[in-house]
């Protein structure tokens, strides 16, 4: 990066919008972002078109920060065009680092999906089976909406991405330490997770036995919990030894299992199996009928271990390419 500030943009896709309030959240430290940086695009708060974007120079942008996966052929547009213009692009968020929550659509395809949201819904009055449509003429033209895939994608399965930084948001310590480093210029190696190379668990301040053992979940409305002992142990689906660390174990900290937003750990292939094995390990089997039943009674197992990776995870079915 030259004598003039870094050039930096943000760019949100398939999201809920959290992972820009987030960056809003790390409070009067946005102004040292706003000085160290300048700003090119950032949707939320500013105004841009897309053609001003496709005015740039390739690699005019030092680093993009994109949060959100990757739904419909609009964002797979800007991803291509961000990567293009961008020297460094960073997958911002679990969203566009794993899939995040809008991947849980991955165990439906895209015809379900509408005939679900404008068919059979009960708020839902639809008698004709109108669905949403790439194009559509009507007498004033032409109108077009962005193609909507089958698959929800991760960032880095439609582009090459640097680095990732996890979170269902990024907590402001995780979104400081990234812009610290990109000010710094003290990147890691291409491919990290910026931040914690270990478990939630050895974040969190609750206290583990020797051999623990439970006789059924709980969900967490359905128990009152030791402040002190491990969510685990007490019966909730804590995941926090299957999930990186670097939120300083936030959920723990307020009586509510840890969901996994922070992703897998470094050495994992499938952060969801990880999670199910460690629950797995802690129930009494001693008795092997009741064994079953006791992990039978886990309630929605998909969505609570999973919530965050199924894009990335080895259980769904191989995702088509997007086209566009
Ligand atoms: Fe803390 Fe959850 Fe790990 Fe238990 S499983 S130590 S509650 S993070
Ligand atoms: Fe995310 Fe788990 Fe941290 Fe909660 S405790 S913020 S779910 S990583």
């Amino acid at each position: 990066m030259s004598g003039k500030k870094p050039q930096l943009a943000l760019y949100w896709a398939a999201s809920c919008g959290g992972c820009d309030v987030a960056t809003l959240d790390v409070n009067e430290k946005i102004l040292d972002v706003a000085a160290a940086f300048d700003i090119r695009l950032w949707p939320i708060a500013m105004d841009f078109k897309y053609k001003d974007i496709e005015l740039w120079a390739d690699n005019e942008i030092d680093v993009c920060l994109f949060n959100g996966a990757v739904r419909n052929s609009e964002q797979l547009h800007l991803a291509k065009l961000l990567r293009r213009k961008s020297k460094v692009m960073v997958a911002f968020g679990a969203c566009a680092s794993f899939g995040g929550i809008p991947g849980l659509a991955n165990l439906h395809d895209r015809k379900t999906i509408f005939e679900a949201v404008y068919g059979y819904t009960v708020s839902t009055h639809n008698p004709d089976k109108v669905y949403p449509a790439p194009k559509l003429k009507v007498s004033e033209g032409e109108l077009t909406l962005p193609d909507f895939f089958d698959d929800v994608f991760a960032l880095h399965q439609v582009i090459p991405v640097e680095y990732f930084v996890p979170g269902c948001p990024p907590t402001p310590e995780t979104i400081m330490t990234a812009v610290g480093a990109i000010i710094e210029g003290k990147l890691p190696p291409a491919g990290s997770t910026i931040g914690i190379n270990r478990a939630l668990c050895d974040e969190c301040k609750r206290t583990k036995s020797d051999k623990p053992k439970i006789e059924r979940f709980y969900r967490p409305q359905e128990i009152l919990t030791d402040p002190d002992k491990c969510l685990l142990e007490q019966g909730l689906t804590c995941q926090g030894s299957a999930t990186r660390g670097g939120c300083g174990a936030l959920c723990p900290s307020v009586n509510m299992p840890c969901r996994g937003c922070y992703g897998p750990m470094p050495s994992s292939s499938d952060a969801g199996a990880d999670a199910l094995s460690a629950m797995a390990s802690i129930v009494d089997a001693s008795d092997e009928k009741t064994a079953d039943e006791k992990m039978a009674r886990l309630v929605d197992p998909l969505g609570t271990f999973y919530r965050f990776t199924l894009p990335v995870s080895l259980l769904v079915r191989s995702p088509k390419q997007p086209q566009s």
